[in-house]
């Protein structure tokens, strides 16, 4: 039995939607196929009637600033967020994130919206996403909605974005300001494929040397993406000094519930991966916040 039997490219939202309304739930919304096309042939997902590819569609393959926020359309790939100055700028962790996913072959098709999409809690595009607050666009043929991203998820794989009716649009999220700044780090298998062992995202605002915001989000900790509210809370008004960030590994290994994965890690490893995190990416994002420098470490060895 064939995974499908047409594949369809329309060029505008409109157009795509009313496709996935005549086949009444029986074609997908696909972008690069990266995890879609390996989840059908590995029979994860059953063969559909038709794909709806959405990487043709017009205006949905640029990255943008529409005043406040920064907007990304849902063909845009990981390889154009990683060459983005735009995001180099305002929204760094999403490309040290981007920069990690797959090779390059991958990331010159995958999409930041594919990954989300696919709903896996420690999917990197989406752990940058969450420190950002990120918001989703999803159109059916009954309307368009914006969705917050913490509200994307139902459980590991299970996202509240119906892809075989509905086509998640875009992404949008508010560019980090004044005194703000955002890092991503992960720790991986050295042939590890699709998925880290753990990441973090972080963002702070930093004012007169002290922490006075902190989102950060880790992956994976609970079946869906996970902000570490109780360790926000914990940082908030503290120095951002070395000391500060010593201080927060409590609260960090409290509120956060790795499990152990056969391919990937045991729960004991993973907490002993959550502090060195923590040390690289909130000091990292410390450091940017502080001096106004901002470069990716897009070279640097995992
Ligand atoms: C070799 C390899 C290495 C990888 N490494 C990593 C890695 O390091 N980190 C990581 O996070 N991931 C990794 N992945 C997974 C994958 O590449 C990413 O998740 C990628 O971003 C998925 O995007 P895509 O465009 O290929 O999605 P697709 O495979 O096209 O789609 C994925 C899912 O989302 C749905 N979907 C896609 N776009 C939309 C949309 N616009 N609206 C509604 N539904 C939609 C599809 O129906 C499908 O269910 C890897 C994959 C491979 C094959």
């Amino acid at each position: 039995m064939p995974l499908w039997n047409e594949y369809h490219l329309p060029t505008s939202v409109d157009e795509a939607v009313a496709l996935l309304a005549k086949y009444a739930g029986r074609a997908r919304v696909v972008a690069g196929g990266t995890d879609l096309i390996l989840d059908l042939q590995q029979g994860h997902e059953q063969p559909v009637e038709a794909l709806v590819d959405v990487t043709r569609i017009a205006g949905l393959t640029e990255i943008r600033q529409d005043a406040d926020y920064v907007i990304i359309g849902c063909g845009v790939t990981h390889a154009q967020i990683v060459t983005s100055e735009l995001l180099h700028q305002k929204a760094t962790c999403l490309v040290e994130a981007s920069y990690v996913v797959g090779g390059p072959q991958v990331r010159n098709v995958a999409t930041l919206a594919g990954n989300v999409a696919h709903a896996l809690p420690a999917a990197d595009g989406s752990t940058a996403l969450n420190v950002l607050d990120a918001e989703v666009e999803v159109v059916s043929f009954n309307g368009r909605r914006w969705i917050p991203f913490t509200s994307l998820f139902r459980g590991p794989g299970q996202s509240a974005v119906d892809s075989t009716r509905e086509v998640l649009t875009a992404i949008r999220f508010k560019a980090t300001g004044n005194h703000a700044a955002t890092a991503f780090s992960r720790i991986m298998r050295p042939q590890g494929v699709a998925l880290p062992i753990m990441n973090m995202a972080v963002c702070v605002r930093v004012i007169a040397d002290h922490i006075a915001a902190a989102a950060i989000a880790a992956a994976p900790v609970a079946p869906t993406p996970f902000r570490c509210r109780q360790t926000e809370v914990f940082l908030k008004d503290r120095p951002a000094i070395p000391a500060t960030i010593e201080a927060a590994i409590e609260p960090l290994l409290s509120e956060c519930r790795p499990r152990t994965s056969p391919h990937r890690a045991t729960a004991e490893y993973r907490r002993e991966v959550l502090p060195v995190l923590l040390r690289r990416t909130l000091s990292k994002a410390i450091e940017r916040a502080k001096s106004g420098m901002v470069t990716p470490n897009i070279y640097e060895v995992e």
